[in-house]
C-alpha cells in the first residue's frame, strides 16, 4: 500500500462504499488520511450516575440489569437498558421507527450485544421522565473491564458524512492506515521547527495521527496547525515561484515625477482628489518610484473613485515615456473607461488605444493597432484580458493596471503580470479581501485602502418592495429629471425557469406602463458595438430607462441614473448585488436601489436583509465571506486554488505569514529547488499543486 492506494482496496470498503467515499472526495489513502474531522466528541470522562443532570450529553459506565423492548406505537419502538454503577441506576433508551410491513428485526443486533452482567459505556444526552433518569443512547460499547475500551475514554473525531457512511466506517478506515501510511507522507517542515520560536510543531505524521486521534484539544490544535504551515508553505512555494521575476530583480524602468501629464490632468479635473485618494495615489507613486517592482492591489468601494487613482499611476508611466495598460473584466467596462480617459486627457498629447477581442477580429485594424502598440506610438492600452494573449506585443510597458480584479482567475493575473520585465502591478478591486485571503493569495502584495467616498453623495436608500411600487417610483424618478436601470437575471424567455427576461419585459414596459418614457434595452448577445451604442445614449440621456441584464454589473458610471430596479434579487449573490447598486448613488441626487424578490430561502432572506442595513462593502464583503466561506467568496475554487485541509486563512495569519518567512529562506537557498533536500517539496508540488506549478512554470 502507498500513499495513491485506491480506496476501494481497503479492507471493509469495497466498490460501493468507494463510490460513496468518493463524493466526500475521498479517492485514495493519502485523501483518507488528510481527510480530518471537523470536530470532536469529548469522551474522556464518566460522570457517576448519581452525578448525571439533564440535558446534556454524558459518558456513563456501569453493568447491564436488565433489557426490555416495547412498542409505541405502530411506528415506534424503543429498546430500554438498566445499566447500574456504584452510585445509582440509569435507563439508556434507543429508539427506531418501525415499518410495520418490514420483516427487519430491528432490535435483532441490540439484543445479542445487550446481555445482563455485561459491562457496558454508553453515550448521549441525559434527561429525567418521572424522575427516573435516562439516557438516550448514540454510541455504546460492551467491554470486558472499565479499561478496555476503544471509543470511550478519549476525544472521538467526528467526519463529514455522506449517504452511505457512517462515522465508524471513515474511523475504522482512518485507524486502519494512519499509522504506516502517515509515516510515508512527505515533511517538508520538521527541518525548520527548530527555528521557529513561537509556535510549536508536530511532524507531519505526528501532525496527521494527532489530528484523527488526539488526546488533548490542544494536541489537536497542535497537530491542525502542523498540517496548515506545510500547506501554507507549499502555496507561498508556488506564489514566490511565481513572482520571482519581478520580485528578485531590480525594476528597469526608472521614474521621475516631473509631472508634465500630471500637472495639466489635475487642472482639468473637474473635482479635487478626497484626501483617501491622495493617501492611495502616494503609496502607489512612492512604490513606482522605488527600484523593486510595484505589486498593490487597491481596494476601495464601489464609486470611491479608483479610477482616477489608476489614471494617475498611468499618467505617471507615460510621463517617463514607458506604455500602461488596464485590463477590464468586460468589453463594456473597456469602452467606458477608454471614454473616461480620453474625456479626461483631452488636449494632452497622449495616445490611446482599446483593445478588445472584437476589434482584433479586423486583419487590417488589428495590425495597425498592434504595430502602434509594438513601435510605441500608443501611449495607454486599455483592454480586456484578450490583451493578456500572446500576440500583444509592447515596446516598454511599465504599468499593468488590473480592474475588478476579482473577476479574474489567479491564473490569469499570473500571466498578465509577467507579460512584460519587471512591470509594475495594480490590481483593484471592490470586493474587499480579509488580510490573510490576500496574503495567501497574492504572497507579495502590499494594500492600499480607499475609505472614503467622494464628497455629495447621499445615502442610496435600499428596500425590498413589490414589482408594482417598484415601477411607480421609477416613473415619479424619471419625472424628476432621475434615470432607472431595470435589471433582469435573464435575455431571453425560458420555459424552464420561471424568471421574467429583459427582452419581453422591454417590450411588455414600454408599452405598458413606462409608454411615455424612453426604454433602451442591454443585454449580453448584443454585439459590443451595439452595447456601446446604448450605454452612450443612456449617458446622453436619449433613454429615461434602461432595461438590461447584469452586463451592467461592474464599473459602468451614469452619475445622473438615480434608480436601480433589481428584479428578482434574491438569484443574485451579495458581491452582485453589491455591484448593481453601485451603478447609482453615483451624482449628487439621492438615489434608490429596489429589490423585488420572492426570497424562500434562509440564505436569500439574510442577503436581502443586508442589502437593506448597510450600503458599505466592507460590511458586505465581511458577511459575504461568514456566509458563503473563503473559497466561493473569491471564486478561487474554479481556478484551480487549493482548498485547505487544515489551514484556515481567516484565522491562520500567524502561520500564513511564518510559511511567507520559511517560503523566502528555501528559495533564497534553492531558487529552482532543485537541490536533494527539497525532494519532498517537488514531490507535493507536482502532485498537489501541479495546475498552479506547472503554470507558473511556463510563465
Ligand atoms: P470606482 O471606485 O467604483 O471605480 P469610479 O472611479 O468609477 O469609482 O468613480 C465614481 C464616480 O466618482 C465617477 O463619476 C468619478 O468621476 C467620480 N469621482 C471620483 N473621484 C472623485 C472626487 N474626488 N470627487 C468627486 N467625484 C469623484
Ligand atoms: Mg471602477
Amino acid at each position: 500500500m502507498d500513499l495513491y492506494s485506491g480506496i476501494k482496496y481497503l479492507k471493509g470498503i469495497g466498490p460501493k462504499r468507494a463510490v460513496a467515499l468518493e463524493r466526500l472526495n475521498i479517492k485514495n489513502l493519502e485523501d483518507l488520511i488528510t481527510f480530518f474531522p471537523k470536530s470532536y466528541q469529548d469522551r474522556r470522562k464518566t460522570t457517576n450516575i448519581q452525578d448525571i443532570l439533564f440535558n446534556n450529553h454524558y459518558c456513563v459506565f456501569g453493568i447491564i440489569q436488565s433489557v426490555h423492548e416495547q412498542k409505541v406505537s405502530r411506528s415506534l419502538s424503543i429498546f430500554t437498558i438498566e445499566i447500574k454503577d456504584d452510585t445509582g441506576i440509569i435507563f439508556g433508551k434507543i429508539f427506531r421507527k418501525v415499518n410495520p410491513y418490514s420483516k427487519i428485526d430491528l432490535f435483532g443486533k441490540f439484543r445479542k450485544d445487550f446481555q445482563i452482567n455485561k459491562n457496558i459505556y454508553v453515550y448521549g444526552i441525559a434527561s429525567i421522565k418521572f424522575s427516573q433518569k435516562q439516557i438516550s443512547i448514540e454510541d455504546y460499547e460492551i467491554v470486558d473491564s472499565k479499561e478496555k475500551t476503544n471509543q470511550f475514554n478519549k476525544l472521538v473525531p467526528i467526519y463529514n458524512l455522506t449517504a452511505g457512511i457512517t462515522n465508524k466506517v471513515i474511523l475504522a478506515s482512518v485507524k486502519y492506515v494512519v499509522d504506516s501510511i502517515s509515516e510515508i507522507y512527505p515533511d517538508i517542515i520538521s527541518q525548520y521547527s527548530k527555528d521557529i520560536k513561537n509556535i510549536k510543531l508536530l511532524p507531519i505524521s505526528q501532525a496527521i495521527k494527532r489530528m484523527h486521534f488526539p488526546k488533548t484539544t490542544e494536541e489537536a490544535e497542535l497537530a491542525r496547525k502542523s498540517f496548515a504551515l506545510q500547506e501554507f508553505l507549499l502555496l507561498q512555494l508556488v506564489i514566490l515561484l511565481s513572482n520571482k521575476k519581478t520580485k528578485t530583480e531590480d525594476k528597469i524602468h526608472k521614474y521621475k515625477i516631473n509631472k508634465t501629464l500630471l500637472t495639466p490632468f489635475k487642472k482639468q479635473l473637474k473635482f479635487e482628489f478626497t484626501k483617501a485618494q491622495k493617501k492611495v495615489i502616494n503609496e502607489i507613486f512612492s512604490d513606482i518610484t522605488s527600484n523593486k517592482p510595484m505589486n498593490r492591489m487597491l481596494m476601495g468601494d464601489v464609486g470611491s473613485g479608483k479610477t482616477v487613482v489608476a489614471l494617475s499611476a498611468i499618467l505617471l508611466a507615460v510621463e517617463n515615456n514607458y506604455q500602461a495598460l488596464i485590463i477590464a473584466p468586460t468589453e463594456i467596462l473597456a469602452e467606458q473607461h477608454y471614454l473616461t480617459f480620453s474625456n479626461m486627457l483631452k488636449g494632452l498629447n497622449v495616445n490611446i488605444e482599446l483593445l478588445t477581442s472584437s476589434k482584433l477580429k479586423t486583419k487590417k485594424l488589428r495590425e495597425e493597432i498592434l504595430s502602434n502598440i509594438e513601435n510605441g506610438k500608443t501611449n495607454i492600452i486599455v483592454g480586456t484580458h484578450s490583451v493578456i494573449e500572446d500576440r500583444v506585443k509592447f515596446k516598454d510597458l511599465s504599468l499593468a493596471v488590473v480592474d475588478e480584479q476579482h473577476r479574474f482567475g489567479v491564473m490569469q493575473k499570473l500571466s498578465a503580470v509577467s507579460k512584460g520585465k519587471t512591470v509594475d502591478t495594480l490590481m483593484m478591486t471592490a470586493t474587499p479581501i480579509p488580510r490573510g485571503l490576500a496574503m495567501t493569495i497574492y504572497g507579495e502584495m502590499e494594500i492600499s485602502i480607499i475609505d472614503q467616498l467622494p464628497p455629495n453623495r447621499t445615502q442610496i436608500e435600499t428596500v425590498c418592495l413589490n414589482e408594482h411600487l417598484a415601477y411607480l417610483k421609477a416613473k415619479e424618478e424619471v419625472s424628476n429629471g432621475g434615470q432607472v436601470y431595470i435589471v433582469f437575471p435573464l435575455v431571453d424567455e425560458s420555459d424552464k425557469l420561471e424568471l421574467k427576461s429583459a427582452i419581453q419585459e422591454a417590450q411588455n414596459l414600454s408599452q405598458t406602463i413606462f409608454k411615455q418614457n424612453k426604454v433602451g434595452l442591454l443585454h449580453g448577445k448584443m454585439k459590443p458595438k451595439e452595447k456601446n451604442v446604448i450605454m452612450q445614449k443612456f449617458k446622453n440621456k436619449e433613454f429615461d430607462i434602461l432595461i438590461a441584464t447584469t452586463v451592467i454589473e461592474v464599473g459602468i458610471d451614469v452619475p445622473n441614473a438615480t434608480t436601480i430596479i433589481i428584479q428578482h434579487a434574491d438569484r443574485y449573490g451579495l458581491a452582485t448585488l453589491h455591484q448593481l447598486r453601485g451603478r447609482v448613488g453615483r451624482g449628487a441626487k439621492k438615489s434608490y436601489c429596489l429589490l423585488v424578490a420572492d426570497a424562500k430561502s434562509k440564505n436569500a432572506k439574510d442577503r436581502l436583509s443586508v442589502m437593506t442595513k448597510t450600503t458599505n462593502g466592507f460590511e458586505i464583503a465581511s458577511e459575504d465571506l461568514k456566509m458563503r466561506g473563503p473559497g466561493e467568496f473569491i471564486g478561487i475554487r474554479q481556478h484551480g486554488f487549493p482548498e485547505f485541509k487544515a489551514g484556515d486563512i481567516i484565522k491562520d495569519i500567524k502561520i500564513i505569514e511564518l510559511a511567507k518567512n520559511i517560503a523566502h529562506q528555501i528559495i533564497k537557498k534553492d531558487p529552482t529547488l532543485t537541490s536533494k533536500e527539497n525532494y519532498n517539496i517537488r514531490l507535493l508540488l507536482d502532485k498537489k499543486y501541479s495546475a498552479l506549478y506547472k503554470t507558473v512554470r511556463v510563465g
